[in-house]
């Protein structure tokens, strides 16, 4: 089986991106691993701190450990927005692949040391690690920013030298949640670029790329629910992105949250007389794996 490392570097040499999702219970962490497998290609389930606080780090690898015995394609444990030297540790010591240390709200030189700290520790253990550079606007979990800041491509060549860290988040214009664009925001691709230009073959991770598709969105509001406004990033673009860059991870949570919202509402409507829970959460882990499975191949440059 590919070390993270060795499915990083194939990312590069191919010019694809892999899925990085959120779990947050047995469904959502089911729905990715079988979706990786039917795709035949690596996936990384990500967990975020409040995740953790709510199924527990112990039980969260555990789980993990069990579902991805025996799988014929990769599968990695990943931390999400780790925002402690702490919490970075006791993820790597819990067994998990990859950490992210994101000191982005700090300032340039605490940044670089704390991210430099975890490193360090990481890197003994073989644990992958992924700083930030740059702000991204929006809400996720407990990471919540009113205002987004573009990476400066000569800070994120600076940040990657100074903390030798393996991979590194930037700002774009995407941001985190199912409101995205609502502060005049674009997608800048010639931030990207400099940034390649200045760290050839240095593997980049997008965060906040969910497309927030607007038919699950009236899914979810013609039953009930209150999105209104919610906005995504192109899936073209997306794709075009992944394929002509040197994104080699792209994070997708809030997707994988709509789709299963969508689904419990339509399926507890529809289904009246129906107590038994599994019903709802079985049609919800299908749900989230066809999502999943969509984005795995869009990654890759494919349609489908
Ligand atoms: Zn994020």
């Amino acid at each position: 089986m590919d070390s993270i490392y060795v499915s990083f570097e194939k990312c590069l040499k191919k010019h694809y991106a892999m899925g990085a999702f959120n779990f947050f219970n047995l469904e959502s962490l089911q729905a990715i691993l079988q979706a990786g497998e039917e795709c035949k290609m690596p996936v990384i389930c990500s967990i975020s701190e409040s995740a953790i606080q709510y199924i527990g780090l112990n039980t969260a690898v555990m789980m993990f450990e069990t579902l991805s015995q025996n799988k014929k394609y990769p599968a990695y444990l990943h931390l999400d927005h780790g925002r402690s030297y702490e919490i970075c540790k006791k993820a790597i010591d819990a067994g998990f692949d990859s950490v992210m240390i994101d000191g982005s709200s700090l300032s340039f030189d605490e940044n670089v040391k704390l991210t430099k700290k975890v490193v360090n520790y990481a890197n003994k253990q073989g644990v992958f690690v992924e700083g930030e550079i740059g702000v991204l606007a929006g809400n996720e979990d407990n990471v919540n920013n009113l205002e987004s800041r573009y990476s400066n491509p000569e800070e994120v060549k600076k940040f990657v030298e100074l903390t030798k860290v393996d991979s590194v988040a930037v700002a774009i214009g995407t941001s985190h949640g199912a409101y995205k664009f609502k502060y005049d925001q674009k997608l800048r691709i010639d931030i990207l670029s400099e940034i390649e230009k200045l760290l050839p073959k240095f593997p980049i991770v997008l965060h906040g790329a969910s497309t927030v598709d607007k038919k699950t969105i009236k899914q979810i509001n013609i039953r009930g629910g209150k999105l209104k406004n919610a906005k995504g990033v192109d899936k073209n673009e997306l794709m075009i992105i992944c394929k002509d860059h040197n994104v080699c991870k792209v994070n997708v949570d809030t997707d994988i949250r709509l789709v299963f919202i969508a689904s419990l509402r339509q399926t507890l409507r529809s289904s009246p007389k129906e107590i038994n829970p599994r019903y709802f959460l079985s049609e919800a882990k299908e749900s989230m794996k066809t999502i999943i499975a969509e984005k795995i191949f869009l990654f890759k440059g494919l349609k489908n």
